[in-house]
């Protein structure tokens, strides 16, 4: 079974808006066994989406659509999937009502062009937005589907994740995906290691994706995906305490469940992330279990004033240094009452720092039985430096706490 996605929006060909709803249906096409085979973005334009749709459908089998389902002129794609598929629209008065009730609930008048949005192609089923205001459309159109989906990209996902298992039921084809996260080890360490102990079965595949301190191992399969596991324990075995998680872990998650399995809380002292390590322990919710809090200490004497750090230290070895982190953390540890500490500093860049090139970092925790500093040489523009930070951070807490 094929698949194509087609983007709609003038704001995607300029380069306004990045067309992030496009990755993320092709690879869940791809994951529920359809081959995609074309993603187009095309502009509001009614007969560029008319004549688009109609070229998709010539080899693709599912047609995804994805934006301008809303009530402005510029919102061309009910339109479009009516002309191109020929399928009449026709306002339904189970969606006008629900319309008509969403904005009665806020309170708000419904200006008249809203009502668009109850307008459904002939022979098309309504696609529940629990989200938004805009419906997703279901054309059939003999063996093939057209599909619209609303353009904002949590509307989108929320509107399409029916869709998912009943595209694998019509590609007969389930595809497997399992990975393992590391960190603190390089891509081509990684793909060496990795090749030297696993021998692939047929119909297996093997990738690697790396970013923002993380190297992701991924296998793939359309067969049974117990072949897969014992893979994944191979890598384990071979890399190690590189290895923190598998799937949809994320490295927060994994540390906020070592702290909580151990009873233990963390505090943070940063200086170059200026909140984002903070920020990255409490984004999960029920976070205030196991973290205490960050002292944002960007300012050097605030170093010494809120995090404990000694002027003399700081005179010595400067606010950028091995041993500023390891005050910072052992800082973070005793004036926020936690069990562990961190402490980041460093030179985010643009410009050097106490004579220290960009990227140079320094990342320290503090716990029950002493501490430890990482200093780090870290690549990449004050975006990457401070948010690899992050990653190192996260990961020197978590190996202390693994081992
Ligand atoms: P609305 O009812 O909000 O108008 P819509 O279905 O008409 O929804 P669009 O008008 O095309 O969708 O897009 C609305 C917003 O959704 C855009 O401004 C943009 O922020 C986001 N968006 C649209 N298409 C994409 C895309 N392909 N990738 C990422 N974001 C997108
Ligand atoms: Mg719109």
């Amino acid at each position: 079974m094929k698949g194509a996605v087609l983007a709609v929006g003038t704001e995607l060909l300029l380069g306004d808006v990045i067309n992030s709803n496009a990755a993320w249906l092709g690879a869940q096409l791809a994951a529920a066994g359809v081959e995609v085979v074309a993603s187009a973005a095309v502009g509001d334009d009614l007969h560029r989406l008319v004549a688009a749709i109609g070229q998709h459908l010539i080899e693709a089998d599912v047609l995804l659509l994805s934006g301008g389902l809303g009530p402005t002129v510029d919102d061309l794609t009910r339109d479009a999937v009516a002309l191109a598929c020929r399928a009449p629209l026709e306002r339904q008065a189970a969606l006008e009502a629900g319309l008509r009730a969403k904005f009665a609930a806020y309170g708000m008048t419904m200006p008249a062009e809203v009502l668009r949005q109850a307008d459904v192609p002939r022979g098309a089923e309504v696609l529940d937005n629990p989200v938004g205001t805009a419906p997703g459309l279901w054309l059939p159109l003999g063996d093939k589907v057209v599909v619209a989906l609303p353009g904002p990209p949590h509307e989108l996902r929320a509107v399409a994740a029916p869709l998912w298992p009943r595209l694998a039921a019509r590609s007969g084809t389930v595809v497997t995906t399992r990975q393992v996260l590391l960190s603190g080890v390089g891509e081509s360490t990684v793909a060496e290691r990795v090749e030297a102990a696993v021998t692939l079965p047929d119909g297996v595949s093997l990738s690697y994706l790396a970013g923002g301190g993380v190297v992701r191992v991924r296998f793939t399969t359309s067969g049974p995906p117990q072949v897969l596991e014992p893979l994944l324990a191979a890598v384990d075995a071979v890399l190690g305490d590189h290895v923190w998680g598998h799937d949809q872990d994320t490295l927060d998650g994994v540390v906020h469940d070592l702290l909580g399995t151990a009873g233990q809380t963390v505090a943070v002292a940063e200086s170059l992330t200026g909140g984002l390590l903070g920020a990255a322990l409490s984004q999960r919710s029920g976070s205030s279990v196991t973290f205490r809090g960050s002292l944002v200490v960007y300012a050097t004497d605030l170093k010494e004033e809120l995090a404990g750090v000694p002027a003399a230290l700081l005179e010595a070895q400067g606010a950028v240094s091995a041993e500023t982190a390891a005050a910072l953390a052992a800082g973070a540890r005793d004036r926020l009452g936690a069990d562990w500490g961190l402490g980041v500093t460093g030179v985010a860049g643009p410009n050097v720092q106490e004579g220290k090139p960009v990227g140079t970092v320094h990342v320290a925790v503090a716990g029950p039985a002493g501490g430890q500093v990482r200093s780090l040489q870290l690549p990449g523009d004050r975006d990457r430096v401070r948010s690899l930070t992050v990653t190192s951070a996260l990961d020197l807490l978590r190996r202390h706490l693994q081992a």
